[in-house]
């Protein structure tokens, strides 16, 4: 069977959506801000460069990120499609887990109105979500060009609190 003629389009652009991976039971879920061209390619979350980076970064903490859940802020390449919808998309999904952290600026500005670098590693808790606990970091595909210090940082806190 054509896997892509499988796949689902986005309602207002017509986007071919990339649809979260992993266990919806996970107790956690990362979320990032939009797919790459190899997630756009296969359909799945993370599974080009950066997912490689956290996959990496991930078991650093005792993680695998094929047992986690894993999303993005834009569930397609990111256009002028309505944000609304693909906040809905994300907030259903949130509210399946327990542990959700968010990597990157964009998804945290969206989600808590905060700057990622002020809040970064910090335990944040949302008056729409009271029982979950959200941590924030850099998006890991900072880690091509910058240190990877900061992600890392975020990790051990996340690590801490879910242990
Ligand atoms: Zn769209």
């Amino acid at each position: 069977m054509d896997k892509k003629r499988m796949r689902d389009r986005c309602p207002n652009c017509g986007d071919l959506l990339i649809n979260p991976s992993g266990p919806q039971s996970s107790p956690y879920l990362f979320v990032g801000e939009f797919p790459g061209m190899e997630e756009i390619r296969q359909g799945n979350t993370f599974v080009g460069i950066t997912g490689s980076i956290l996959n990496r970064e991930l078991a650093r903490i005792g993680l695998q990120l094929s047992a986690c859940r894993s999303i993005n802020l834009w569930q397609h390449a990111k256009n002028d499609c309505d944000l609304e919808f693909h906040i809905n998309k994300l907030t259903q999904e949130i509210r399946k887990h327990k542990y959700v952290l968010l990597m990157g600026s964009d998804v945290t500005q969206v989600l808590l109105g905060k700057n990622v670098m002020d809040i970064s590693g910090m335990k944040v808790k949302i008056a729409l979500f009271p029982k979950i606990v959200f941590y924030a970091s850099p998006n890991p595909a900072i880690l091509l060009h910058a240190p990877i210090g900061e992600f890392r940082l975020a990790l051990q806190r996340f690590k801490k609190e879910i242990k």
